[in-house]
């Protein structure tokens, strides 16, 4: 389809975002013969972040370095990307379907003229064209898209396509590209963190997400502690948010996060559609309810018919030993 294809990286705290490595094996997979070339935004030195790029598949990074472009804001980013779009001309830009990605994309997608494909989760190959699969319906339904022509851009999913192997033999082009980032209209002083530290929701492959019938702000303890011994995320359902048994940076689904990890444990929660819409694609799901008809278990591989508080504490002592 494409000979030149651009990823747009992202980090967070001065780490890449695994996604970024997810984005650039999308990449491989539309054209694995394709030049793959990364882009990489920021206030401080990207040189280490470029070098990580290419040993996770880029051929050539191209960074752009300025003191507006140290927090993310649509017009500093976009200044930034489109820049490098008019020097190398690509086929394609694939990115991350995260905040970032679902506010940069489009904005760039009209200035240019071209088409977005967003929310991929999987990319199908037919006859040498990519196929791109996305959900749609909340997640009821799966749609797939092709390109007909000209530059599209693309976003994917956190946690759906594997990132490739990292490769410290790689070599590749480190450039930078000046830009003069200008006329930032938004000034982003400073960042105040709600969610807890720890794993990032949307790219943490484990996720213990409670409900309202873990009851309150202290039934989460013993979700956090299983978290810690499975290395996981802990994630919430509205109602849980709504009783202010957690902060709203930890809801999952329709009007939350959207989350694909390898392992999802719904604990107390009943399975509304719209919590569903961002969690059914998990790829394994464990339901823990003391309601044998909870919804919530219609989509569980796995249902535990108990007590929250019992459940929890034996599981973790049980992992703990593994
Ligand atoms: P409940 O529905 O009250 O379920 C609690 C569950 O806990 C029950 O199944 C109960 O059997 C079980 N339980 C109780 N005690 C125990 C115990 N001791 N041990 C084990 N199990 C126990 N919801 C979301 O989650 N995410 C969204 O993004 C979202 N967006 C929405 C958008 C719109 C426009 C609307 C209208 C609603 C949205 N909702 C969303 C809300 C959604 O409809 C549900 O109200 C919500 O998901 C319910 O949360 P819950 O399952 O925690 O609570």
């Amino acid at each position: 389809m494409s000979d030149k294809l651009l990823v747009i990286g992202e980090a967070r705290d001065g780490e890449l975002r695994n996604v970024t490595f997810e984005a650039i094996a999308a990449a491989k997979t539309i054209d694995s013969d394709a030049e793959i070339v990364g882009v990489l935004c920021g206030g401080d030195d990207l040189s280490t972040s470029a070098q990580e790029v290419i040993y996770h598949g880029a051929d050539r990074v191209v960074t752009v370095q300025h003191d507006n472009l140290k927090a993310y804001t649509s017009e500093g980013y976009s200044q930034a990307v489109m820049a490098v779009v008019e020097d190398e001309s690509p086929d394609g830009i694939v990115m991350g379907h995260t905040a970032i990605g679902k506010d940069l994309t489009p904005k760039l997608a009209a200035k240019l003229d071209t088409g977005l494909i967003s929310d991929a989760t999987d990319i199908e190959n037919d006859d040498g064209d990519p196929v791109f699969i996305r959900p749609i319906y909340s997640g009821k339904a799966f749609e797939k898209k092709t390109i007909t022509s000209g530059l599209t851009f693309v976003t994917i999913r956190p946690n759906n396509i594997a990132a490739l192997e990292r490769d410290d033999s790689r070599t590749g082009e480190v450039a930078t590209k000046d830009v003069d980032v200008k006329d930032i209209q938004t000034i982003i002083k400073d960042v105040v963190r709600k969610a807890s530290e720890g794993v990032d929701l949307s790219e943490a492959n484990v996720i213990i997400a409670g409900g309202r019938g873990v009851k309150s702000a202290e039934g989460f303890a013993p979700l956090y502690e299983l978290a810690d011994v499975l290395g996981g995320a802990v994630g919430a359902s509205r109602g849980a948010c709504d009783a202010e048994y957690c902060d709203y940076s930890l809801q999952i689904g329709q009007t939350g996060k959207v989350v694909t990890p390898d392992l999802y444990i719904a604990v107390g929660i009943s399975g509304a559609i719209q919590h569903l819409a961002g969690m059914s694609n998990s790829k394994v799901i464990v339901a823990i309810n003391k309601d044998p008809e909870a919804n919530i278990f219609n989509v569980a591989d796995y249902g535990i018919v108990g007590d929250v508080f019992e459940v929890i504490p034996k599981l973790t002592e049980q992992f703990k030993q593994t």
